[in-house]
């Protein structure tokens, strides 16, 4: 065997011939030193088997953990059949409030004719959009969160829908207060009307700016529609008189009153009763002396006295 060696600095090669005894003892050294690790670790690792599972104390201490083990997820197993007890009951409450929330939406819808299409409480709320896979986290949610979920998105949904109906019943019954309709009185007739009229007191041709209710003395005086009082009390003409401001550019006087029974700054509702009937003022019999103002002047009352209330 002949070894060359090269000098990198210089370039220049050496040459060794190897004899028998040489190779041989170069050949152990290469092929032994990993030979002699790995018997030397097999015999190792055997070593330790041995010693640690065959030892008795060992195996005692394996077996005691198991048993503790099996004892707390026993107790893990338990407390979670309880949670989940307790969690169905939970969902079948939560159910059955929606059940009755879906009836009284259903109900409502019908009851202020709203549009079924719009307010269907039967339905799933409707939603959308692109569906984005999510990173795959190698778990999945148990079906009981996914239930959970739907009952959240549905009671939020229903919510949503019962918020916007008593939004729009508030607005109606708001317009439907403010609109002015029917008379004055709860009981009467009509003892003349708007327009050119021979004046009761002096027979000449007059203009009567409003309607005359004649009526039994002391009977209602009911306000039109709702509104704040802008005036109660005398007023020149009209005797015992209020005043009543509905908003819009409209406004409402009640004359020759007996009695006022509420004053400037009072909210009234429609229907309200504000003052008795009398004859006080430039009048000749129990009446309520009734104008209606529209931006500031008067109109004829019987408009609003016949049309039908919303
Ligand atoms: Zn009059």
């Amino acid at each position: 065997m002949k070894i060359i060696v090269v000098s990198r600095r210089h370039g220049s090669t050496r040459s060794f011939t190897l004899g028998g005894w040489t190779r041989a003892l170069l050949s152990a050294c290469i092929v032994g030193i990993p030979v002699g690790a790995a018997t030397f670790a097999v015999t190792q690792m055997s070593h330790d088997d041995t010693s640690d599972v065959l030892s008795s104390k060992s195996a005692q201490a394996w077996e005691e953990t198991l048993q503790q083990q099996d004892a707390a997820i026993e107790i893990a197993k338990q407390e979670a059949e309880k949670k989940l007890a307790a969690m169905t009951l939970r969902v079948a409450e939560l159910q059955a409030r929606l059940v009755r929330l879906d009836a009284l939406g259903e109900r409502l819808t019908t009851m202020a004719k709203l549009d079924n299409g719009e307010f269907d409480f039967s339905r799933v709320p409707a939603r959308g959009g692109p569906e984005q896979d999510l990173e795959d986290t190698g778990y999945a949610a148990p079906d009981f969160q996914q239930v959970l979920d739907q009952l959240g998105d549905q009671i939020d949904d229903r919510q949503q829908q019962l918020d916007t109906l008593e939004a729009l019943m508030a607005k109606r019954k708001l317009q439907n207060d403010v609109f002015l309709a029917g008379r004055p009185i709860k009981k009467g007739w009509m003892s003349s009307r708007y327009g050119r009229r021979s004046d009761p007191f002096s027979g000449r041709i007059a203009w009567h700016a409003g309607v005359d209710f004649a009526g039994k003395e002391g009977s209602d005086v009911v306000a039109v529609a709702a509104g704040v009082v802008t005036w109660s009390g005398d007023r020149y003409g009209y005797g015992t008189m209020v005043e009543v401001n509905h908003g819009n550019g409209f406004t409402t006087r009640y004359g020759h009153c007996k009695e006022n029974l509420v004053k400037a700054g009072d909210v009234v509702k429609k229907g309200q009763v504000v003052a008795l009937m009398g004859s006080s003022g430039r009048s000749t019999g129990p009446h309520v002396h009734f104008e209606v103002y529209k931006n500031g002047r008067t109109v004829d009352p019987a408009t609003y006295i016949h049309r039908a209330s919303r």
